[in-house]
């Protein structure tokens, strides 16, 4: 009997029951990555990584991304980070930032549900970039 958990499913686009497994599943080619935890909807195969490296390992790092929705977070972590990385804006400061401009109580990449949501963080990200 497998672990399940409820989580949304961009691909599926709701939640669904998803299946706990481990990177020899998801990566059969990187036996480095098979001891890790991941969830999956076995519905349309997209999956999501976890919180490994704290207490509670299993904690998924957000919902579960299609490979669209995955290259679009990409993107806007690499506009995004050398912002706090050069110290411009604290990282909680930039990020507070986006969910006021987006009209969210919190803000994180790895909630983002769709690629059209993406775009839009993208526009933010981007005005945000010019503007501090
Ligand atoms: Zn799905």
């Amino acid at each position: 009997m497998s672990k399940t958990r409820a989580l949304f499913c961009c691909g599926c686009q709701g939640d669904v029951s998803a299946r706990l497994t481990d990177g020899k599943e998801i990566y059969p080619r990187r036996p480095d990555l098979w001891d890790l935890p991941f969830w999956k909807c076995d519905a349309c195969g997209n999956f999501v990584g976890c919180h490994h490296k704290t207490n509670n390992r299993t904690r998924p790092l957000g919902c579960i991304p299609t490979p669209e929705i995955k290259e679009a977070r990409r993107h806007i972590h690499r506009i995004l980070d050398p912002i706090w990385k050069s110290g411009r804006r604290a990282r909680s400061e930039l990020y507070s930032m986006i969910a006021h401009v987006m009209d969210l109580p919190e803000y994180h990449t790895a909630d983002i549900r769709s690629v059209e949501q993406a775009n839009e963080i993208l526009r933010v990200v981007r005005e945000l970039e010019v503007a501090i």
